[in-house]
């Protein structure tokens, strides 16, 4: 016997054999048991939904002349004739591929004749939005005045390219997408049918990448099998083309480092794998929803989008390097991808483009993009005024040292405790380092060790310290991650490589952008006059170029 498709072999024979849809089928059968039958019906939904399947049901089970429960009963001499497939009272139109009007006219000359067998003639009308207009005026004359024993059923998956003379004369029903979890168990079944086996995340990914259609997912699950009787993800990725989450991760942290030296370096890898632009770019566009979903909603995005709870965890840990609005801004970039290509001639060049685009924010005009910059630039230019202050005492300090005898005297450095309670001063560590630079190894060392904690720095600025605290600033859209960085565990982290890069015992604190707006206005100015007038007295000091050799 020749091979059926496995989308043919599970196509529902009846409503009990469905899966999903369950409030439509419900509100058939009804009309099918209480006999009150619509002489249109338009079906709407995006493909592989069901509409078709349920089209032929619902033909089939109005024509039956013992139904069960609103199917049809497979037993009846009519159910047995409809099952050869030369009936003639159900007659199916694709209209995709007969759009022009004589092809429309030729199918409606015989509405006039009555059905052979059955109580109903039937026209399944598919994808009935190609129809040409004057198809659809010899199709809306014979809708406005149907004889008894006619029945349209129209199918499309564009119902607003219909004309409303259409539209209003017909009883329509939504098909939304088939939930992952009901595909996935439809896959369970068809694989055991099949003699095969399949991991529960490989049906799961096939389920996800049919996007809500069944007809999809049996589609992929067929060419799985063509490979082998067992099915695991990195087959399914195979066959679909599709890239594994490593290499999504990769690629998304090279456009968040706005590292474009390795975006084309993986986007060459992609191309030289003969992986398709558009494919990825559509998997692109779903890992990066999936990091913005990860931001928003934490734990739960796991379960929204179906992941494991690792998978979940990964995502969180990825999403924390990166702003929300950046994010945003890229999956708006890549979506429009996903367009483009269908008409680019050179989708390689295109793809470049955009993930050059996401990775040097070029797009000026974008509000959440700008935003971002101008906080990123806020920040900037506090850590360098206040780098400026404090190298003015950092050079004076070094000029003094090289004058007289050095302060810190026979290895016994100025304790910062000592110093924060006593009138204030700008302390040189034992390190010979000032704050600032004390900071910025301590950033540097995060990156390396802690990438999620420095990214969260990313969303504020470092706004002082008096020696042993050292004191950071959040963005006013990111108080959140103020909450989050005095969190026990990472606090602990930071003050450890704080301590480690000053050489004295460091505490860290973070502020939302309210509190510390109050501390830095008290520290200002005069504060800090007398602070150096502490230290140097009030006589004119030396400022040389050199900075001490830490
Ligand atoms: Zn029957």
């Amino acid at each position: 016997m020749a091979y059926q498709a496995l989308y043919r072999q599970w196509r529902p024979r009846d409503f009990s054999h469905m899966v999903g849809q369950e409030a439509i089928v419900e509100t058939l059968r009804h009309q099918v048991e209480t006999g009150r039958i619509a002489h249109a019906y338009l079906f709407c939904g995006s493909r592989g939904t069901g509409k078709t399947s349920t089209a032929k049901i619902l033909a089939r089970a109005i024509n039956c002349t013992n139904p069960q429960e609103g199917d049809p009963c497979g037993e009846c001499e009519v159910c047995r004739r409809m099952q050869a497939d030369d009936y003639m009272d159900i007659l199916e139109f694709d209209a995709a591929s007969n759009s022009r009007v004589e092809d429309a006219r030729e199918l409606l000359e015989k509405v006039n004749f009555p059905p052979q067998f059955g109580v109903y003639k039937v026209y399944i009308i598919d994808e009935v939005h190609m129809l040409s207009n004057s198809a659809f005026n010899a199709l809306l004359k014979t809708l406005e005045e149907p004889p008894e024993y006619l029945v349209f059923i129209l199918a499309t998956t564009e119902p607003y390219k219909l004309p409303a003379t259409i539209l209003s004369r017909c009883q329509r029903f939504d098909f939304g997408r088939i939930p992952a979890g009901q595909i996935q168990g439809r896959l369970k079944e068809a694989t055991d049918g099949a003699g095969g086996e399949a991991t529960d995340g490989a049906l799961m990914a096939i389920a996800r990448a049919a996007e809500g259609g069944m007809r999809d997912a049996l589609s992929i699950l067929d060419m799985c099998l063509g490979y082998g009787r067992k099915i695991d993800e990195a087959l399914v990725r195979q066959v679909m083309g599709t890239s594994d989450r490593s290499f999504l991760f990769q690629f998304s942290r090279a456009l968040a480092e706005e590292n474009a030296a390795e975006t084309l370096r993986l986007v060459d890898a992609l191309m030289n794998s003969g992986k398709d632009p558009l494919v990825f770019s559509r998997d692109v566009s779903g890992h990066l929803r999936s990091l913005i979903l990860a931001k928003c909603c934490g734990e739960e995005m796991a379960e929204i989008l179906d992941l494991t709870e690792e998978d979940g965890k990964e995502y969180q840990r990825e999403s924390e390097q990166i702003s929300t609005s950046r994010l945003m801004e890229m999956l708006d970039q890549f979506m429009r991808l996903e367009t483009d290509l269908r008409y680019s001639g050179s989708p390689r060049v295109a793809l470049e483009n955009v993930s050059l685009k996401c990775c040097l924010r070029t797009k000026e005009t974008d509000t959440l993009a700008l935003n971002d910059r101008i906080a990123e630039l806020e920040g900037k230019i506090a850590q360098l005024q206040d780098q400026l202050a404090q190298g003015i005492v950092v050079q004076a300090e070094a000029s003094a040292v090289a004058a007289k005898a050095p302060r810190r005297a026979a290895g016994k450095g100025v304790s910062p405790k000592e110093t924060s309670t006593a009138p204030k001063q700008k302390t040189l560590t034992p390190t010979g380092r000032g704050a600032d630079e004390i900071w910025k190894e301590a950033l540097k060392q995060l990156q390396k060790t802690e990438p999620g904690i420095h990214g969260m720095f990313l969303m504020g600025q470092y706004v002082g310290s008096d020696g042993t605290e050292y004191r950071w600033k959040a963005n006013p859209t990111f108080d959140v991650v103020a909450k989050s960085l005095n969190m026990e565990q990472r606090k602990t982290k930071i003050e450890e490589v704080l301590t480690e890069a000053a050489g004295v015992p460091c505490t860290f604190i973070a502020y939302d952008s309210a509190q510390e707006q109050q501390k830095t206005e008290d520290a200002s100015d005069e504060a800090y006059l007398e602070e150096l007038y502490s230290t140097f007295g009030e006589e004119p000091v030396d400022v040389v170029d050199e900075l001490p050799q830490a």
